[in-house]
């Protein structure tokens, strides 16, 4: 029953093979090999446009280096307040700009909204000069609340964005996740939408250990080559970044997966609230579930081995749900890999639990 997250399972049995395969004969070094230009070309198809496209190991590094190609030093990145680049990714994002500052937005399950973006945006008027200056906002699909902005949420926002000379990145840890919950493509869903760069994930789902950075005005990438091996993420064998990718790709292997986790997150969400005393904090629109749960159902599950995060009490909007005395504040997260086994299991646990009294 392991819901900590969906990089507590292992690799997709087609991409370890994939990594096997490519593992014959000699290719050139630093990403020069036909199974990355095979991944690259792959990403033009998908997201329908000629982009340059980049591949790295981490999305700290994705999302690091692609708001450095955006912002300089005395820049502003706006994000949400909770954002992954704002909240876990131990400065990487201030580093490799060379010291830009991130401006935190406040917004329910973890969405900007318009007017909260307008109101920032205003603070940071372009030209003062004891300010930074605006120059870079980034969404994060799926939120770190587990929710998803439409896209026609995400062109409004970069429309605003757009207005006052400001580039809008994506962090898309988990892309394919909101995509298959949605009725759109991968361009809308993105450029098509106004996003600028995207940090495009595979490792959450299911691949070993692969993001890429997509610029879709390669004009936006002339220095990315530098920046990614000054920050030391070009890959000297990177025909396995590039097997990894292209098999992800392959077949639609990244929405079956993320189709799967979503499956999953669905089926715990729906045998999860019919449990007495259990609560959503947020809406489960891919594969996250926060939910409240009292402390002995907690407990029961914690025994019988289950394994979750807590979740920071702050975060919670105490108009929408308040937290008992009692109640645990947690995160589960379910993946390709999830076992439903471990579904059931873990829904009878905590019925059993709240049975109990
Ligand atoms: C997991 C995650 C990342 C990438 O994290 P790494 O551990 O550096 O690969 C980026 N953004 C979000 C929202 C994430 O959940």
């Amino acid at each position: 029953m392991d819901f900590a997250s969906d990089n507590s399972v292992g690799v997709s049995a087609e991409i370890l093979a994939a990594v096997a395969a490519a593992n014959v004969g000699a290719a050139h070094a630093y990403g020069e090999d036909a199974w990355t230009a095979k991944a690259l070309a792959r990403l033009d198809e998908i997201f329908e446009r000629r982009t340059a496209s980049f591949l790295l190991t981490t999305g700290t590094a994705a999302n690091a280096l692609a708001l450095a190609a955006l912002t300089p030093p005395y820049g502003a990145v706006f994000c949400h307040e909770s954002a992954h680049v704002m909240e876990d990714e131990c400065g990487a994002p201030e580093f490799f700009t060379a010291g830009a500052k991130l401006v935190g937005i406040e917004g329910r399950q973890g969405k900007i909204t318009p007017a909260a973006l307008r109101a920032t945006l205003g603070a940071f008027p372009r030209g003062r000069v004891t300010q930074v200056q605006p120059a870079a906002l980034s969404l994060s699909q799926a939120t770190e609340c587990g929710t998803l902005y439409t896209c026609a949420e995400i062109a409004e926002l970069t429309s605003i964005a757009h207005e006052v000379g400001v580039a809008v990145h994506m962090d898309g840890a988990r892309f394919a996740n909101a995509l298959v919950a949605q009725n759109c493509t991968p361009a809308e869903m993105s450029w098509k939408a106004g996003i600028d760069v995207l940090s495009f994930g595979a490792t959450k789902n299911g691949a070993l250990a692969c993001e890429a950075v997509i610029f879709f005005d390669p004009a936006q990438a002339d220095n990315f080559v530098y920046r990614r091996k000054r920050g030391g993420h070009t890959l000297s064998k990177g025909r396995f970044l590039g097997a990894q990718m292209a098999a992800y790709l392959e077949a639609d292997l990244w929405l079956e997966n993320a189709s799967k986790a979503n499956a999953h997150a669905a089926k715990l969400v729906a045998g999860l609230t019919k449990v007495p005393g259990i609560r959503l904090v947020w809406p489960t629109e891919a594969n996250e579930i926060f939910v409240l749960m009292p402390r002995g159902i907690d407990r029961a599950l914690q025994a019988a081995g289950a394994h979750y995060y807590e979740w920071a009490f702050h975060a919670i909007d105490r108009a929408q749900v308040q937290p008992r005395e009692d109640d645990v504040f947690i995160r589960l997260v379910t993946s390709f890999a999830t076992d439903p086994a471990a579904i059931a299991e873990f829904v009878a646990i905590a019925q059993a639990a709240a049975a109990t009294p």
